[in-house]
């Protein structure tokens, strides 16, 4: 099965701009990982996005992710990979705990303004996510959208459908559908991050794997 998102083009760039203002200069710390919930992510640009514009993304996704309890480790991926080490850690997939994103220059068969689809399989289950880089590099010339903290965020929300399975559009924060300027307030602003209960749910499906392959790599041994 596969989730599309179609994010709303003016308002959200507003909200985004803004909420990367309003929660920069909180304490990143907030939140912390204190648990060892931590994901990687294997990147493959296959967009041509700069290289700063894509650290700078994989930064703000972090952050998000960071307040939401979970470390993020970014696998920056290339085909040919430069050695078969790197080669084999990038095209390790294990669900939930190393996911592939994939940004490309737009989508195939979707509207326009759809910047990112995950792709998941009918037990909510899914490793996969493709961003659209076009349609954020037009917001960024019609409405000097910051293209890492959009970049970032579309990867946060993708990741997001991934960690949290099938109908996981939200009502308020980074889950949301869609923006519109009734959302335009302070408050909702700060509402662009994981709700408290995606968090846990995150957390929670990321730590009961750690275990379960912790468990399982002990059985294996001698
Ligand atoms: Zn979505």
């Amino acid at each position: 099965m596969i989730t599309k998102t179609f994010w709303g083009w003016f308002w959200f760039v507003v909200v985004l701009t803004l909420a990367s203002t309003n929660l920069s200069g909180k304490d990143p710390r907030m939140g912390a990982v204190s648990e060892n919930a931590q994901m990687t992510v294997s990147v493959y640009n296959e967009a041509g996005v700069p290289v700063d514009v894509l650290r700078r993304g994989e930064h703000e996704a972090s952050r998000i992710f960071y307040r939401a309890g979970i470390a993020v480790h970014w696998l920056n991926c290339k085909v040919p990979a430069p050695t078969e080490e790197i080669s084999r850690r990038c095209r390790e997939v294990v669900f939930p705990e190393h996911l592939h994103l994939r940004i490309v220059r737009k989508s195939v068969g979707l509207k326009g303004e759809a910047m990112g689809i995950s792709f998941q399989t009918d037990d909510g289950s899914g490793c996969y996510a493709d961003l659209f880089y076009e349609p954020m590099e037009d917001l960024q010339k019609s409405d000097g959208a910051d293209l890492a903290s959009l970049l970032g965020h579309v990867a946060a929300h993708e990741i997001g459908h991934l960690l949290l399975g099938t109908n996981s559009h939200a009502a308020a924060g980074i889950m949301q559908a869609h923006w519109t300027s009734q959302e335009l307030t302070d408050a909702a602003v700060n509402r662009m991050v994981f709700l408290k209960e995606e968090s846990q749910r995150m957390k929670e499906r990321l730590l009961t794997a750690t275990r379960v392959s912790r468990e399982n790599s002990m059985g294996d041994a001698p």
